[in-house]
């Protein structure tokens, strides 16, 4: 019988030294928030794990959410991992196209019905029967539940897969609809931000690899080990915001001086992601370090929260219509979906809330005495 290819062989075929490979291991590791001491067992399972299938499905979408992860520099996890799966189907990367394309998807569904992984980009547009968004002549809710159903999980990258981002915005002229709102009874993980993070989008596929199930969940369900914590509470400006120091022009003394971005509008406080702590182009900076605040993409309605440069304004919709995505059963149809989000946003607009610097201030001072 045929050896399976494992990332092992994988990994030796590209050339990887060992000491490369320990090396990644050890970024994996401390991406998942577990302890060094877990680094040999994350080698050795990341070495010995079969090559898995991946089937990435471009919806409605900008594409940056491919260019994140694409355009990431060598020699980084996200290309490592990326370069080592078997990516059986993607509409804009692959060299076939047409009936040929298709035809690649379908023997990968076939031959790995029930173990691959189903990665998604982009909302489903579900208005008049789904039709504002088709590939090889069917619509995008068809694909995805075709797909999904021999998946053993699905990856929703990016905020419009994870909650309907900005194709989901207020008026959503096609019924934009997140995954999360069509598939019930898979396991989904939110890898939300506009784009995400492409250590977040490798570091869910290495814990997939290392211990073959799906790591922890936040109420949204997005990965714990990465958005457990708000940018916030990592930024390195938070000493500022807790003297009250904030800048309050691009260009003034505050901001020459690296003071707080909250009074320019930064949604820090109300967005979980791990930009403070992985940062951007390989770890060399985030959005707040290049002087602009956080405009919280990788939060439900971010679009519809409020304006960017407003001192915090962010909905507040109740979590759980989000979460639990294999919680319910039965799917229901593009114009049940189309009420569902409306009802959503009106209940994101109804609990948005704004809080202006002065109120936050009045706190403080009513803390301090
Ligand atoms: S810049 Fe934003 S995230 Fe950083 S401390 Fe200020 S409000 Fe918080
Ligand atoms: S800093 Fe905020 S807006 Fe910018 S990428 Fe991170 S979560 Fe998104």
């Amino acid at each position: 019988m045929k050896k399976q290819t494992t990332l092992g062989d994988q990994l030796r075929q590209r050339g990887i030294s060992r000491r490369t490979f320990l090396k990644l291991c050890a970024i994996t590791t401390s991406a998942m928030a577990l302890p060094p001491t877990m680094i040999p067992r994350v080698a050795r399972a990341l070495e010995k794990a079969p090559r898995p299938s991946v089937i990435y499905l471009s919806f409605q979408e900008c594409t940056g959410c491919l260019e994140s992860l694409t355009r990431s520099h060598a020699p980084t996890l996200e290309n490592l991992i990326f370069n080592s799966i078997s990516l059986d189907y993607q509409d804009t990367l692959q060299a076939a196209s047409g009936t040929a394309a298709e035809a690649a998807r379908e023997t990968a569904m076939k031959q790995f019905y029930g173990k691959y992984l189903l990665i998604v980009d982009g909302s489903i547009p579900t208005k008049d029967n789904g039709v504002y968004s088709t590939s090889a002549g069917r619509t995008n809710v068809d694909t995805l539940k075709e797909v999904a159903a021999g998946a053993a999980a699905v990856v929703a990258v990016g905020t419009c897969a994870s909650f309907g981002g900005i194709p989901y915005a207020n008026p959503n002229p096609t019924g934009a609809v997140p995954v999360s709102d069509l598939i019930k009874d898979k396991p989904i993980i939110n890898v939300s931000g506009c784009p995400p993070i492409p250590v977040v989008i490798t570091g869910v596929l290495a814990h997939y690899l290392t211990f073959g199930e799906i790591p922890a969940l936040d109420r949204l369900g997005r990965p714990a080990a990465f958005y457990g914590e708000s940018i916030h509470d990592r930024c390195y400006r938070r000493p500022f915001y807790d003297q009250g120091k904030f800048a309050k022009s691009f260009d003034d003394d505050g901001a020459r001086n690296g003071w707080c971005l909250f009074e320019l509008g930064c949604k820090g406080p109300t967005t979980h992601n791990a930009c403070a702590t992985t940062k951007w182009n390989g770890g060399v900076s985030f959005p707040i370090e290049s002087g602009h605040p956080c405009l919280g993409c990788s939060e439900p309605n971010f679009w519809d929260g409020g304006g960017f440069y407003r001192a915090l304004s962010q909905t507040t919709a109740p979590v759980g219509m989000w979460a639990g995505a294999a919680a319910v059963a039965g799917a229901a149809g593009g114009a049940a979906m189309g009420a569902a989000g409306r009802r959503k946003r009106a209940a994101a607009k109804r609990e948005h809330h704004v809080v202006t610097a002065e109120e936050l201030k009045k706190k403080g001072k009513e803390g301090q005495s």
